[in-house]
C-alpha cells in the first residue's frame, strides 16, 4: 500500500473510529458522573441533561460577560461542523466508501465564506492571545496549538479547492495528503481535549464561588484539617465559563489540554488548590479561608478577623450588656443625675 492510499484509506478509518469510540465513553462517563454529582447536590433528574444543552447554547451568563467574544466563538465553532459535514467533496467521499451514504450539501459559496470565517476567527483568537497581557499569562503552549491545529484542515481545504498553492510544485502534488492529515490530527485533538480549571494561587482567596457557580459539579470543596481543599473532576467540565465569569477575584482560569492520560482518568478528581483556614479566637471553629479574611481586613475591622460569625454575635452581646444600664448599675453609676 503507498502513503497516498495509507492516508485517505487506513488513516482516515482509524481517526473516525478512534474519535466515535472516544466520544462514545466520554459521554458515557461525563453523564455518569454529573448524575453522581447531581445527587449529591440534590438537583432534578433533568437538571443534568439542560446542562449538557447549555454546552451547546449560548444562553448563560458567560453571554453577559463577554456577548461579542461569546457571539463569535459561537459562530466558530459552528462553522466548524457546518462546513466538513455539508461540504460536497467531503459527502462524495462518504457517498464512495463502502456505506454509499449521501445526504444535501451545502452551496459552494456558504461553504467558501463559513471556512474563511473559521480561519479569520482562529486568527483573531491567536492575535488576542498574543495581544492581551493578562489572557497571554494565562494561556498555555497547548492554547495556541487548539487554534492552529484547528484552523489548519480548514486553511488547506481551502488552498485545495482553489488551487491556490498549486504553482508550487510541493504543495500541487501534496495538498490532498496534507489536508487530510491536518483533519485527522485536528479530530484526535478534538476527542482528547479536555478543559481545566486553574485557581491562581497569587489571586484565589479561598471563597468557593467558582465551586457554587458550577453547574456541572466538576469543582467541589472540603474543609478538612484546617485546610479547605478543592478538586477537580476534567470528565465533568463543560468548559461553560461560569467559574470564570463568577470568581470576584479573577483567580479562576480555563486552560486547554490535550491528553491521552486524562483521557484514562475516568473516574480521577484531583486537588487543585488548598488554602488555610481561619480559627475562631473564642470557640476555636474553622470559619473561613485565611486568604479571604486577610481580604476582608483591608475593609472590614480586626474584630471581623479573630472571632467566628458566633462568636462576633456573642462579642456584640458582651458590649451591649457592658453599654446597657443594668451593667452601669452593677457598676454603681447614677443615671438619675
Ligand atoms: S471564586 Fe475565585 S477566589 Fe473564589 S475560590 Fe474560586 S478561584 Fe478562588
Ligand atoms: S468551566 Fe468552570 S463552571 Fe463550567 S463546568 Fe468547567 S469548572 Fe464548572
Amino acid at each position: 500500500m503507498d502513503f497516498d492510499s495509507f492516508v485517505e484509506g487506513s488513516f482516515l478509518w482509524i481517526v473516525f473510529l478512534t474519535f466515535i469510540a472516544v466520544i462514545t465513553v466520554r459521554l458515557a462517563f461525563f453523564f455518569a458522573a454529573i448524575i453522581r454529582s447531581g445527587k449529591e447536590r440534590d438537583v432534578k433528574w433533568w437538571y443534568n441533561f439542560a446542562i449538557f444543552g447549555r454546552f451547546f447554547l449560548p444562553f448563560h451568563k458567560a453571554v453577559s460577560g463577554k456577548p461579542f467574544y461569546t457571539i463569535l466563538r459561537y459562530i466558530f465553532h459552528i462553522c466548524l461542523v457546518v462546513v466538513p459535514v455539508w461540504f460536497m467533496g467531503h459527502i462524495a467521499l462518504w457517498e464512495e466508501s463502502r456505506f454509499e451514504w449521501t445526504w444535501s450539501s451545502l452551496p459552494d459559496e456558504w461553504i467558501d465564506w463559513m471556512t474563511l470565517l473559521v480561519i479569520g476567527l482562529a486568527a483573531y483568537f491567536l492575535v488576542r492571545r498574543i495581544i492581551l497581557k493578562d489572557l497571554r499569562l494565562n494561556s498555555s503552549v497547548t492554547d495556541y496549538c487548539v487554534i492552529v491545529i484547528t484552523a489548519l484542515p480548514f486553511l488547506t481545504g481551502y488552498f485545495l479547492t482553489h488551487a491556490t498553492l498549486d504553482s508550487i510544485a510541493f504543495f500541487s502534488s501534496n495538498m490532498w495528503n496534507i489536508h487530510i492529515l491536518s483533519g485527522g490530527a485536528m479530530i484526535l485533538m478534538a476527542a482528547f481535549l479536555f478543559c481545566r480549571t486553574r485557581m491562581n494561587t497569587r489571586k484565589c482567596t479561598g471563597c468557593a464561588a467558582c465551586e457554587i457557580s458550577c453547574p456541572t459539579g466538576t469543582i467541589e470543596s472540603r474543609d478538612e484539617a484546617k485546610q479547605r481543599i478543592f478538586t477537580y473532576s476534567h470528565y465533568q467540565c463543560i468548559c461553560c465559563g461560569a467559574c470564570v465569569n463568577t470568581c470576584p477575584e479573577q483567580a479562576a482560569e480555563l486552560r486547554h489540554e490535550i491528553s491521552l492520560i486524562r483521557f484514562f482518568q475516568i473516574i480521577s478528581r484531583y486537588e487543585i488548590r488548598s488554602v488555610e483556614l481561619a480559627v475562631c479566637e473564642r470557640c476555636g471553629e474553622l470559619f473561613a479561608p485565611v486568604p479571604q479574611m486577610d481580604k476582608i481586613g483591608q475593609t472590614f475591622t480586626h474584630d471581623y478577623l479573630r472571632f467566628c460569625p458566633r462568636c462576633r454575635m456573642v462579642n456584640i452581646g458582651d458590649l451591649l450588656h457592658q453599654l446597657s444600664p443594668w451593667h452601669n448599675k452593677l457598676h454603681k453609676i447614677d443615671y438619675s443625675q
